[in-house]
């Protein structure tokens, strides 16, 4: 089942080089990449953003961290020292969910380093959204 969105890019991916594919995710380079391996994993159904995640959903979370560290593994990227998460809304330049897969840390300019802060008010990585999605009540 593929839910699309009309005004997301997303959902409408076209010419992209994916790094991963199967029937519910898929995965590409950050067309401004911030290191030299920094893909996006989404879920190819359109969910809006990290605020519109229930606690059902850790399992699709955690699914996306897994193809992240995979694609870092097949690329011969670091897996150690990396950052992985979520930017949040209104900080989010594209609404549909996306996680970054950034590899290594070290070679993020001062910059990068601004956007895709830890747990700033606008990067959340996504160890922090699991804790805090196990912590949610059933619904
Ligand atoms: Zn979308
Ligand atoms: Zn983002």
């Amino acid at each position: 089942m593929v839910t699309a969105n009309e005004n997301c890019t997303f959902c409408h991916l076209q010419n992209t080089t994916l790094f991963y594919e199967d029937d519910e995710f898929i995965a590409f380079k950050d067309i401004r990449p911030a290191t030299k391996h920094h893909y996006l994993v989404i879920p190819r159904m359109h969910m809006k953003n990290v605020s519109s995640l229930k606690k059902k959903d850790i399992l699709i979370v955690k699914k996306m961290v897994e193809i992240g560290q995979s694609i870092l593994e097949k690329e011969s990227a670091s897996i150690e020292n990396v950052r992985f998460g979520f930017h949040l809304p209104p900080f989010n330049s594209i609404a549909h969910l996306h996680l970054h897969v950034i590899s290594s840390v070290d070679e993020m300019g001062f910059l990068s380093r601004l956007i895709f802060r830890p747990d700033s008010y606008w990067f959340m990585t996504a160890n922090t959204l699991l804790e805090r999605l196990e912590k949610m009540d059933e619904q």
